[in-house]
């Protein structure tokens, strides 16, 4: 069997390993970016009676209208730019790659920054490109963004904005002049847009090659997977014809047109995150040895003192509370951990156990 396989499988596939996702157990999950509020109790009858609704014997609507129409009034798209939707913003990115693929098209994008562009570039056969970033303080290297756009012409650029796994903005005239740049598309990816006090949405159609992604995942919804693409209608009608039809199930439909009827609930809920992401940064720079990077996301980076990182992570794992380490990678992440902002009682009980595992040495 083994020689089929490398016989037949791609072997850029089979250099790669799957999406690793840790079995939380009983852990407080601190790890995956995920809202920690659920539905208040009024809201989970009236969300279960639009259930009671649902015809799982029919597809659902393969054009997810009331979705569409809904996201476009609460999220404020401007008028004339059109919406995609996808199962979860991973899936656009996979549509995007697959829409102008290639052996010899590029995916560019800084680095380090979301794992699912390198990823899904491999998975399509293009090339990825990553540009480091400054190394103090996470910020844009505008320059070589601008020489690597020049030297590698890529089809694709993503711009997370915040950017995962540092959690900052990137400056602003600096993703200008890139999108002025670029000769292919920039893929302004706002999945934490509900904690960040800047977006890219209201400049949709200044620029023709510029697309703006977002997903219901980081404000409270990760469980539906639904992520979202705006931009031009010319654009995003060659990228709907690689969408899988029915890609948005009719549970997924149901249950999004309802939260976005109560976006405030939402709305009120980032809220309470973004206060208590400003509450943890102040705790964690309380502590000696730490370095906290600043946050417009849901989560907050932050580099223990060298070559303990594995450990503090462990140590917090076996009192209870799991985070992510990024430092196996090495590099500028190096002795780097990443919180994802919980309620506040659960980055209490993290700050406790972090002191503690800080105190092992
Ligand atoms: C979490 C995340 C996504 C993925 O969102 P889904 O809609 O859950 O697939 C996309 N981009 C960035 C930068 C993220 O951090």
């Amino acid at each position: 069997m083994t020689s089929r396989i490398e016989q037949w499988v791609r072997p850029e596939i089979r250099a790669l390993s799957a999406y690793h996702v840790p079995d939380p157990g009983r852990l407080i999950k601190l790890d995956a970016m995920e809202n920690p509020y659920t539905l208040p109790e009024d809201l989970v009858e009236a969300w279960l009676d639009a259930m009671r609704g649902v015809d799982m014997n029919r597809y659902p609507d393969p054009g997810a209208r009331i979705i569409k129409e809904r996201l476009r009034r609460v999220m404020n798209v401007p008028a004339g730019q059109e919406i995609l939707l996808g199962n979860g913003s991973d899936e656009i990115i996979q549509i995007l790659a697959l829409a102008v693929g290639g052996a010899e098209r590029k995916i560019l994008a800084p680095e380090p920054g979301f794992v699912m562009y390198r990823m899904i570039a491999s998975f399509v056969g293009m090339q990825y490109v990553g540009v480091p970033v400054n190394p103090d303080d996470f910020s844009l290297d505008a320059q070589a963004m601008l020489a690597a756009i020049e030297a590698h012409q890529p089809a694709l650029v993503f711009l997370a904005y915040p950017n995962n796994p540092t959690g900052n903005l990137w400056d602003r005239q600096a993703l200008e002049a890139i999108i002025e740049a670029a000769p292919g598309l920039v893929v302004v990816d706002e999945a934490y847009a509900p904690f960040a006090d800047d977006s890219f949405l209201p400049d949709l159609g200044r620029w023709d090659n510029l697309l703006v992604m977002r997903t219901v995942s980081k404000m409270g919804l990760a469980g539906l997977r639904l992520g979202y693409l705006c931009g031009p209608a010319d654009w995003l009608v060659e990228f709907d014809k690689l969408r899988l039809p029915y890609n948005i199930n009719i549970l997924t439909q149901a249950s999004a047109a309802f939260a976005l009827d109560h976006h405030e609930v939402f709305d009120a809920q980032a809220g309470l995150i973004r206060e208590a992401r400003d509450e943890l940064d102040r705790a964690l720079r309380g502590f000696d040895g730490l370095t906290v990077y600043p946050s417009a996301a849901n989560f907050i980076l932050f580099r223990t003192p060298a070559g303990r990182a594995s450990a503090v992570f462990e140590s917090l794992k076996r009192d209870g509370v799991l985070i992510k380490n990024l430092s196996a990678a090495g590099g500028v992440l190096a002795d780097c951990l990443r919180v994802t902002v919980g309620t506040p009682a659960e980055n209490a009980a993290f700050l406790a156990v972090l002191g503690r595992a800080l105190a092992r040495g």
